[in-house]
Formats: C-alpha cells, structure tokens, sequence
C-alpha cells in the first residue's frame, strides 16, 4: 500500500471520465476540483450540501442538482486533463476559506478553520511537530516508552520520530495493528469511511473498498509502519506487565517479559500507554460457562481451526463484532442460533460492503484531493454534523424512544428502514431497538444482516440465558438449545483501562488502587501522581457514532509531543497534572455526559462502569478536544 503518492497525470479519454465522476461524490468531487482548477465557479451556491441532511452522503442535492453537479465536474476533468493536469497552487487564506464553507453547507464558525486545514492536509502533514529536539535541546537525554504498536501507538511513535526524541515501542503481539492484528473473525471491517479512518499524515489511494476489510487496515498500518521508519524502533512479542516511577531519578522503570518468558527492564523518561480499550475479551457472567464440552471461543480470539461449516453454531451477542460475523458463519452452519439481549440500531449504508469501482479508483489516483475532501465532508457531515442528534432536550417528552425531536427525526428514519429490510413483522418486533438512537453504538447495514436473520437455518433468540450446560446453551424458558460451537460475541473490558499491567506513580501509589475501577484522566491523557504517564485512547476519549479514534489519536499524540517540548523547553524532568485541575476536567466531562443520549438512556452499554459513570466517551464536539489539546497549559501541572 502506497502512502501520500504524488498525483498522476489524466490520460482517460471523455468516456472514462465520465464514468469515473457517475461514480463519486458530487460535494467533495466539485470542491477538489475547484481546489486544484483554481475556479470558483464550480462552487455553485445552488449546488452546495444542505448541512440538516447528515446522512445524505450527496448531501441533500436532488438527481436534478446530481446531475448538474456531475456534468460541471466532467467538463472541469477534461479541461483539466487537457491543461496538462497542471494545479494550481495550494489554496489559502480567503480562497480556503471560501471551499470549506462551500462544502460545510454555506456557514462555518471561524475556529474550525485552522483545524479543517489540518484534517484536509492539502499538500502534506499539517501537523507535523513545528520544534526538533536537535535544535530545542541537543544534550538532554530524554526518552520515551511506548506501549503498543496498534492505530495510537503508531501515530505517536511518528509525532515523537519527527521531533527527533528518542523512542521504543514495546509491542505483545508479533506484529504491529493492535485490534486490527487481532479481530480476525469473518467479516471484520472498519465502520468508518476509509479515508476518514486513516490518519491525516498518511493517506492513501490503494483502499480495496469504502469500508475496506481487516487485512487491508492491518496492511495500511504495516506501510505506515514501514514508510514512517518506527519497524526499527518496536520490540515485538515483549508484554509490558508493569511500571515504577522512580522518584529519586525521575525516571520510569518498566518490567518486561518476551514470548519464552524471560523477564527484563527498561527505563524511560516517560511512558505512554497505547494499549487501547476494546482488546481485552469479556466472557459474560452466565453460569456454567466452563462446563460446555463443545468447541467455544471469543471473538477476538477467532479459532480459524475450529470447522463450523456444517455445524450446530451459537453465537452469543448482536453488537458491532457479532453483527460482522453473524452473516458469513450463517452461510456455512448447518444451523445458526444467535442469542441477542438488545438488539442495536442499524443504519442503512448502501456500499458499506461494496468494493471501491476501478473507475473511482483510477480518479483518485490523478485527483487525490478528492479522496481529502471527502475525507473532510465525512468530518464535518456524519461526524461533527451528527453531534446535535445525541443531546439531550429534557423539555422533550418522550424520553424512553428519543431523546430530543432531533433525536427522534434519525429515530423515524432508521425505523423506516426496519420496514423495508425487515418484511416479517414478528421478526421486525423482535429486532427493532427501543431505547433512543446513538445512546448505543448503531451497527452499518447493507441489507446483509437482515437477510440474514431471515434465514432458514437460523434461530434468534431473545429470550434471556439462563445457563450454559456441556452441550449449550438453556434459556429463562427452560429449553436447552444444543451446539457443536459457540461463540463469544460478548466485547471487551472496556472500562479496565491499561489492565492487567501494574503502574506504580509517586510514593508507590497504584493506578488501578486510586482508579478503583473509575477510571479518570485529564483530557484523557494525564492523571495526578503519576508523573509523565500519558494514555493514548484513555477515559472519556471514545466517540459513539461522531468522529473516529485515529482522529483523538492524532489529537493526544500532538498534545503528548508538546509535552516533551515543555519538558526539555523549561528543562524539567518532570510534569505531574494537578489534582484540581483533573478533577474540575472530570466534573465536565461527567456533567456533559449526562446530557448525552448515551449518558441518559439506561440501556446497557460497555460505555458505562461498575459504577454507572460514562467513563468511555467525550460528549463536546471535536473541536473542543482538537483546542484543549493543542498544547499542555503548564498551569495544570507541577513542573519538577
Ligand atoms: P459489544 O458492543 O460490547 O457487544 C457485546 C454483545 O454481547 C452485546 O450484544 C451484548 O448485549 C452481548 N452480551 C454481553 N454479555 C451478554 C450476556 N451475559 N448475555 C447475553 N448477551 C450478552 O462488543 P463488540 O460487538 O465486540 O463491539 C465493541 C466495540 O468495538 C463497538 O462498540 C465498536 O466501538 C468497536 N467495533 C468496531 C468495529 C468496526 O469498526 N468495524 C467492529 C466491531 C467492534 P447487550 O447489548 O445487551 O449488552
């Protein structure tokens, strides 16, 4: 896979350019090619997205206006390609200005200027780090420790890399991907649009499809890998089962221990934790969960020895995971049993599964920005457009459906959906959600997965479960439904941040003991008495359904990087986040959670806590964490 390649030249004769633009999005198809035409005249004000329609990816424009649309774009292709495909220099200031209003629907506040430019990243990486240590300072000895090569870990392994500060990433598994490495059930693909599940520094053209399988993401990440030079600085199969600050130094100790078991040590000047949230399989409570003789496995753990075609399957679980895979191992079960305890709202994407189109592909090889700027429209119309949707109105009078009218119009439309993909009403009524949308993650749909629960040789359970027994599983009901496999699609321990290692801070203090299961940091990244310890994808750093993770990545990577400057700038050995500050951060975000429709909504969700806190999601807009992390502000922190 090829990151950031320079543009080809057109060579398509009429023909093909035509079919390529029948095949793109008309917003951000016209918006690149105004951009590297230098014609305004493409951003036609009766053309532009209607901003209020959030999920119309041709942003509200009808056939007519399509059409309209496209024809402009073929003729700007042609005279494009017939100029020599010869751009015109990068947009700035008014020019830029005047693009990203166009495709924001006509108004945009003046702060998300700066950070759109960054996310659209028109000429390279706007985000690279503006200071090198060489310069900053030559002689200090500073190092960091990371740990995990997954999606985080990467992205601040490279921020680091090119601030010339010394690093080593300390890697458990073989290879570096992190979940992308291990969720290899059937199935597996990423929920976000490609080019805005990809960093901002590193795009590329080479995505198999619009939502491209796992093998193409952990591909994607092993170029990123390769090209950005980290391979050299990772230590494969080494687990980091614990860490010390040590006072006296100022220093972290770290312990480690390789694949045949031996135990070393590291020291660093700082740690970052870059294990990420959803890796640890959670088995559920049920009783009798050892007793059952048959084949059984999570599905994190996928056991691709365990032959399951032709087979009497259980499945447990209908979230995210369980609705990628239920569909192909009902194409190979003898017979299927799928037990759902709530069912998720799907929404319906009609290329969720679709293969990107040669001709799609070919445009963007010779109009990369048009990949940036559809990368910026999914930003700006399903991910910060779609905020709103998950406020709560407490004048609004129908709580237990919707959480607000806005609330209740994605509620209309997915149910609509229901009508059309689901035609049996009883199974209809068994599968259509209750509680408000977005208080739970909501599940992509192409039409596969209701066909699938359609099937014939599948059985939906709802009843609850009861116990598993040596040959299945027996629900509240008392019937005993028999299997050869059963699978785990029972998600993560999601709220055990950077668990099972030990983190030992000032005065021996133990993170999980001052956690106590309620797990808190500043911003997500920093904690008190812990000096130097910065978690990428921390509490409160999760999204429901408005934005993706590389996106917060990118954000906590910047603010650690900043970090280390402010340490080597004030010549500091250490910075410690101050308690108020951490705690007056987590009454925020506490309180802002609370008027969220996951926050609100009592239905079950790995979002909440043991004790009933939201302790996963940031419920601001993504410009506010994109601000508050633009940089430490040393007044949050005892500098030693
Ligand atoms: P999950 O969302 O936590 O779903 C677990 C499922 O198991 C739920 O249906 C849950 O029911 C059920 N379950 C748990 N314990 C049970 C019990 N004792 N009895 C019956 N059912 C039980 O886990 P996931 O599906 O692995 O997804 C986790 C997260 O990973 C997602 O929310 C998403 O953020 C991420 N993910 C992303 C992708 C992607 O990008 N492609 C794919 C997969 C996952 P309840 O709903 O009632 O709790």
């Amino acid at each position: 896979m090829k990151l950031n390649p320079e543009p080809l030249p057109i060579t398509a004769d009429d023909e093909a350019i035509r079919a390529a633009v029948a095949v793109a999005s008309p917003v951000p198809l016209l918006a690149a090619l105004a951009q590297i035409t230098g014609d305004p005249s493409l951003l036609r004000d009766d053309l532009r997205p209607d901003p209020s329609q959030i999920l119309d990816p041709n942003g509200g424009l009808d056939e007519n206006q399509i059409a309209q649309a496209r024809a402009l774009a073929v003729a700007a292709l042609i005279r494009f390609r017939d100029g020599g495909s010869v751009r015109v220099a990068l947009p700035e200031g008014p020019t830029l200005e005047r693009l990203l209003t166009w495709v924001a629907g006509g108004a945009l506040e003046p702060a998300y200027v700066p950070l759109l430019e960054e996310e659209l990243a028109l000429g390279g990486d706007r985000r690279a780090p503006a200071w090198h240590k060489r310069e900053l300072a030559p002689d200090a000895d500073f190092k960091v420790a990371i740990i995990g090569s997954g999606m985080s870990g990467l992205a601040v392994a490279h921020r680091l890399h090119q601030a010339g500060v010394e690093f080593t990433i300390f890697e458990k598994n073989a290879d570096v991907g992190g979940t992308w490495f291990d969720n290899v059930y059937p199935g597996c693909r990423v929920d976000i649009a490609n080019h805005f599940y990809s960093y901002s520094f590193a795009q590329t053209n080479d995505w198999s499809s619009f939502y491209s399988p796992q093998g193409v993401l952990l591909d994607y990440f092993r170029a990123c890998a390769r090209d950005f030079g980290l391979r050299e600085h990772i230590r494969f199969s080494t687990e980091v089962q614990g860490a010390t600050w040590d006072e006296a130094r100022g220093l972290w100790v770290l312990r480690l221990r390789d694949s045949t078991g031996r135990e070393t040590t590291a020291e660093a000047n700082a740690l970052v934790s870059a294990v990420g949230q959803l890796n640890r399989p959670k088995m559920p409570a049920i009783p009798g969960i050892d007793r059952f003789r048959g084949e059984s496995f999570h599905s994190a753990r996928w056991r691709h020895d365990v032959e399951l075609g032709g087979r009497r399957v259980g499945i447990i679980g209908t979230g995210a995971s369980a609705a990628q895979f239920i569909p192909p191992v009902a194409e190979v079960a003898a017979h299927l049993t799928v037990f759902q305890r709530t069912p998720p709202w799907l929404l319906s994407i009609p290329n969720y599964m679709d293969e990107l189109p040669e001709a799609l592909r070919g445009l963007l090889r010779c109009v990369p920005e048009y990949g940036r700027w559809d990368r910026l429209q999914v930003f700006w119309r399903t991910h910060e457009g779609l905020l709103p949707a998950a406020v709560v109105d407490p004048s609004w009078p129908h709580q237990e459906r919707s959480v607000s009218a806005l609330n209740d119009g994605m509620r209309q439309l997915m149910g609509a959906y229901y009508d059309a993909a689901f035609p049996d009403p009883e199974l209809r009524a068994r599968v259509l959600p209750r509680y408000p949308p977005i208080s739970k993650r909501i599940v992509l749909d192409n039409g596969v997965y209701p066909r699938t629960l359609a099937r014939e040789n599948l059985t939906l359970v709802t009843d609850s479960i009861a116990e598993i027994t040596e040959t299945g599983v027996r629900t509240q009901d008392g019937v005993l439904h028999e299997f050869d496999v059963l699978i785990y699609g029972t998600g993560f321990e999601a709220s055990k941040f950077l668990m099972p290692m030990q983190i030992k801070g000032e005065g021996g203090v133990d993170l999980h003991e001052r956690w106590g299961g309620d797990a808190r940091a500043h911003l997500g990244i920093v904690v008190p008495v812990f000096p130097n310890l910065f978690l990428m994808y921390g509490p409160n750093t999760n999204i429901v359904i408005n934005g993706s993770i590389i996106y917060f990545s990118e954000c906590e990577a910047n603010y650690i990087v900043e970090s280390v400057r402010l340490l080597l700038e004030r010549r500091k050995g250490s910075m410690t986040c101050r308690a108020d500050v951490h705690d007056a951060y987590n009454r925020r975000i506490d309180a802002g959670n609370r008027a969220m429709a996951w926050g609100a909504a009592t239905v079950n969700t790995w979002y909440r806590n043991e004790f009933g806190r939201i302790a996963q999601n940031w419920p601001f807009s993504l410009l506010e964490y994109w601000q508050q992390t633009r940089a430490p502000d040393p007044a949050d922190y005892v500098l030693r």
